[in-house]
């Protein structure tokens, strides 16, 4: 019996028999609102809702419940009844702490705040039983493109590791820093600081396992460390950007890496990309609510890296707090707030500052000469300041910068100009979908 799911289970079979037992009544105030949490040695910790709860099942119900679990199971196991808090501070009591690991582990990463949809449950799957269990599947090799949440997963093996198991001596390491100090150990003819390191390890993380590929003499350093573990039996886990297969390393590390647990993360399907913009809402313990049609429109405009997906949302928060404050982040706060951030992804694509003046000459059948000449007709004002506010808010430019591309116009000029086409954009629609035109067309240009 290896998951949580499994004692979970356990817990429901034998909560069934106790309600067959004991009134309802009695049923509901103590048993109803419970689940398991951690599973330690034999014992399965079952969280309650208040210390009233913990104290009365563990003073009257305790050899009751073990014997009905024991009916159901041939394993050895018994309940243990908590409620979060005490658990908590047990795990974190001072006159452990000496034995008590440290490690470097970002204790942010959880399995708890990592959202689950179709394109990563496997991998999350498989990263609980390895938590739960470390030296059963091994290696855990973990690979999909950046953004996806394998450093996410790796960290919340580990953090979880030292949760249940405080005297592992755990071990996260990015492969590049593993190659400098393996490096800077071999120049030193020192090896010591290397070796306290990463000897007796019982369970290693190792993130960006490409990287290894540059560090020819650190390959074989470490298929030795990890024939080592792997021998004793201890966890290894391995985050890539590609399949082992593809990995730039000798040919018996990656058909090691291969032989064991080979999940990929795969990116997430629109509905789960809210799921996160939600989840990451709550994280934030924010007191503004955001609509449905403002999520949707994050999560279709970001749609391939989960880091970047959030960094929209801080956005469009730290927005909210600070120009519109409303209450409900509506669609139309949302995309101006956003509307920096989608275009400088065309910026980063359209690196020709020529292009943008182009386009919009030919947008409004001006000559690029009239664009930039000192003639005030209306007819080429817009056009003008439409170029200052693309340029303004695509490259970092400064206003005399754009100025000088512009014919020689000064610094306010320019500010006054595109702070007018942002101001405008808002309430003139017509203006809004000439500049959409546009931009895509910069789009296309670049394709
Ligand atoms: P990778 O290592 O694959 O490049 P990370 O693990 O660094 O990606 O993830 C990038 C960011 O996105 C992190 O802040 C991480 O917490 C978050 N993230 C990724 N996947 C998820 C998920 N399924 N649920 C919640 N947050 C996630
Ligand atoms: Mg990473």
């Amino acid at each position: 019996m290896e998951s949580l799911s499994n004692y979970q289970e356990l817990w429901d079979k034998t909560r069934n028999v106790l309600a067959t037992k004991y009134a309802e009544s009695i049923y509901n105030e103590l048993f109803k609102e419970s689940y398991v949490y951690r599973f330690f040695g034999n014992q399965i910790v079952v969280i309650v809702p208040t210390p009233y709860v913990e104290t009365k099942i563990n003073r009257t119900y305790l050899p009751v419940i073990n014997e009905i679990l024991a009916g159901l199971t041939i394993e050895k196991l018994e309940f243990k009844f908590q409620t979060k808090a005490s658990f908590d501070s047990e795990v974190v009591k001072p006159e452990r702490t000496s034995f008590l690991r440290s490690n470097n582990l970002d204790t942010n990463y959880s399995f708890e705040n990592f959202v689950k949809g179709d394109s990563n449950i496997l991998a999350f799957r498989s990263a609980m039983k390895v938590a739960e269990t470390p030296g059963v599947m091994n290696p855990l090799y973990i690979f999909g493109s950046v953004g996806l949440g394998k450093t996410h997963l790796i960290q919340a093996i580990g953090n979880y590791v030292s949760e249940v198991y405080p005297h592992y001596k755990i071990l996260y390491v990015q492969s590049i820093d593993f190659i400098k100090e393996y490096s800077q150990a071999t120049q030193t003819k020192n090896m010591t600081p290397f070796i306290e390191k990463y000897d007796n390890l019982d369970l290693l993380l190792v993130d960006d396992i490409q990287q290894l590929a540059i560090g020819d003499k650190t390959q074989f350093e470490f298929f030795n460390l990890f024939n080592e573990m792997y021998m004793k039996h201890k966890q290894i886990v391995i985050a890539s950007d590609c399949p082992a297969n593809k990995l730039k390393i000798m040919d018996r590390l990656s058909s090691r890496f291969a032989s064991g647990m080979v999940v990929d993360i795969t990116p997430p399907d629109l509905q789960q990309r809210i799921d996160i913009l939600k989840k990451k809402m709550e994280e934030r313990n924010v007191s503004v609510n955001i609509s449905n049609e403002a999520l949707e429109f994050i999560a279709n405009n970001f749609t391939d890296n989960i880091r970047i997906l959030d960094g929209a949302l801080t956005r469009v928060l730290n927005y909210n707090e600070l120009v519109t404050q409303s209450s409900i982040i509506s669609l139309d706060e949302t995309r101006v707030a956003l509307d920096k951030l989608l275009q400088s992804t065309v910026a980063s694509k359209t690196n020709d500052i020529d292009t943008i003046i182009d386009v919009i000459s030919e947008f409004y059948q001006v000559s690029r000469a009239d664009l930039v000449s000192p003639n005030r007709n209306q007819k080429y004002v817009l056009p003008r300041q439409i170029c200052m506010y693309l340029l303004k808010n695509n490259y970092d430019l400064t206003y005399s910068k754009i100025g000088k591309i512009l014919g020689g116009r000064d610094h306010s000029t320019v500010m006054s100009g595109s702070t007018k086409i942002e101001k405008e954009i808002k309430t003139n629609p017509e203006l809004k979908s000439a500049l959409d035109t546009i931009i895509s067309k910069l789009k296309r240009v670049d394709e």
